[in-house]
């Protein structure tokens, strides 16, 4: 699994992080600032879940 975060769409709600704290990474500001690439297996139902509780849509992921 691959993630990717649009940084442009992001609104800085930080839903993501408190569902998947081990997934994604926030600035100062509580904007996304998570690096594309790989998910490790054991994080990918983390990752989903932060994924789908973004209300801006910003975050992709690539089975
Ligand atoms: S939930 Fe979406 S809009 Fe909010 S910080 Fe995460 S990626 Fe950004």
């Amino acid at each position: 699994m691959r993630i990717s975060v649009d940084t442009e769409a992001c609104t800085g709600h930080a839903l993501c992080f408190g569902i998947a704290p081990d997934v994604f990474v926030l600035d100062e500001l509580g904007y996304n600032v998570t690096p594309a690439g790989e998910v490790a297996p054991e994080l990918e139902e983390q990752a989903r879940r932060g994924a789908l509780s973004c209300p801006e849509m910003a975050i992709t992921i690539e089975e």
